[in-house]
């Protein structure tokens, strides 16, 4: 599943790839990911200019300004579990998975998403602070608005294991579970401990260490996963070493203990028992 620096490293490949460009044509092929794609997608986007691309936890914001007398638009996308956004040539034959198609001067932005749990919506500019899918989103680990002090108020009398607690998109958005346990190793907390057993030094560690792991891995292109490709299209690639994601029963890179593996919250968490505690 793509997360943060993933969804971060899209956005600027396709920053750097279509600003500017105008919505020629909108081939729509699905109605339902895992919620609607617009039926009038094509009368609200058509000959509208890209004007900017953001993140926004995990999702993709790409604003749409008409060229003539039409409201601003944003189109909302979600990778979900295995969604690609990808810049093809003009001539360009539809594989399948290709839900959206948008032509764009002379490339396509195509979205294909082979198990469709992504989004692909659409809202007025005026509505998107107030979206859904905006409302309930916490912390934005990347932004000013995350501090020692937030992370430290966040996990006072929080009787949940770290791990999950970091995970909680209603608290920090966008530390899936790669990023958890790599983030957690680094600061050497053990992913079992109570979020509200963390120190004052554990927090302002553990909050240094969610940023420098994150913009570690987006300086890498994002961490190599089998259904994610850069916005261009290129596959992924594997430059980013995790050091103790995935690496159960292989020796820790600090101390040579080996790694565990153990399920919580329905999900594999990786830790090293002695560097973390
Ligand atoms: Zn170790």
């Amino acid at each position: 599943m793509p997360e943060l620096p993933e969804v971060e490293t899209v956005c600027r490949g396709l920053s750097e790839n279509i600003l500017e460009l105008n919505v020629s044509s909108v081939e729509v092929y699905a109605e339902k990911l895992r919620d609607f794609i617009p039926a009038d997608l094509n009368k609200k986007i058509l000959n509208h200019t890209i004007t900017k691309i953001e993140r926004k936890a995990k999702y993709i914001l790409i604003y749409l300004t008409p060229n003539v007398n039409f409201q601003s638009q944003v189109l909302i996308i979600h990778l979900g579990m295995s969604g690609r956004l990808t810049i093809q040539d003009e001539v360009y034959e539809r594989k399948k998975h290709d839900h959206v198609i948008l032509k764009l001067n002379s490339v396509l932005l195509v979205f294909n998403d082979a198990r469709r749990f992504g989004i692909f919506t659409l809202t007025d500019l005026e509505n998107l602070s107030q979206h859904k899918l905006f409302r309930k989103l916490g912390l934005e680990p990347l932004s000013k608005e995350f501090t020692v002090a937030k992370l430290k108020a966040l996990f006072k009398n929080r009787n949940k294991n770290i791990k999950n607690t970091l995970m909680d998109a209603s608290l920090i958005v966008g530390i899936g579970n790669i990023y958890a346990s790599e983030a957690l190793f680094r600061s050497a907390i053990h992913p079992e401990r109570m979020a509200s057993s963390l120190t004052d030094k554990d927090i302002k560690k553990l909050h240094e260490q969610i940023i420098i792991t994150l913009e570690d891995a987006i300086r890498a292109g994002g961490s190599t996963l089998k259904d994610f490709s850069k916005a261009n299209g290129e596959s992924g690639y594997f430059q980013y070493q995790f050091k103790v994601y995935g690496r159960e029963g292989l020796p820790c890179f600090t101390c040579k203990t080996l790694i565990q593996r153990i399920v919580q919250g329905g999900r594999s968490s990786f830790f090293c028992s002695k560097c973390q505690k």
